[in-house]
């Protein structure tokens, strides 16, 4: 349990400071796959040793039924 107590709280925190590369608006963060995402742009930004992948180049192109999946 305090695992996960503690992973929540990093998370929070990570989620505050993080904005889209390209368009400047919040990131969302998928706990399932471990990768932040933009709504608006479409992309998710992969997570590599701890360290958030913000180049816009390395961003993986999100689907509409990908974002349906990751808002449920
Ligand atoms: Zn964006």
């Amino acid at each position: 349990m305090s695992f996960d107590s503690r992973e929540l709280k990093m998370d929070a925190n990570v989620t505050q400071i993080l904005v889209c590369p390209i368009c400047k608006g919040p990131l969302l963060w998928d706990k399932t796959k471990k990768e932040f995402f933009c709504r608006s742009d479409l992309k998710a930004f992969p997570v590599i040793d701890g360290i958030p992948d913000m180049v816009p180049e390395e961003a993986r192109d999100l689907t509409e039924e990908e974002l349906e999946e990751k808002e449920k």
